[in-house]
């Protein structure tokens, strides 16, 4: 069966979607899509278009990353602030 909206060339986040791959066993069409980063994979096209699928991982691993640091950075705050205090010296 074949897919009843065409995302073909739409680019949505960090992905860029290609052909048509397949549709489920419920009818919902899958598309090979390339992420930003040079990775390949096959997504649903409703999770495309409600904005849950935005890269191959990748996105979600940098904004990880990216608060983890900021939580250090917290912390390291919060220990310079505690410093020669009686908490501090723990
Ligand atoms: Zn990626």
């Amino acid at each position: 069966m074949p897919p009843m909206i065409d995302m073909e060339g739409q680019k949505i986040g960090r992905l860029t979607v290609g052909e048509f791959a397949h549709c489920n066993r419920f009818g919902g069409a899958h598309w090979n899509v390339t992420c930003a980063c040079g990775n390949t994979l096959v997504v649903n096209g409703r999770d495309l278009r409600r904005g849950h699928t935005l890269s191959c991982g990748c996105l979600f691993r940098e904004m990880m990353a990216a608060s983890m640091k900021r939580l250090q950075r917290k912390q390291r705050l919060l220990r310079e602030a505690f410093r020669g205090t009686e908490l501090g010296s723990k």
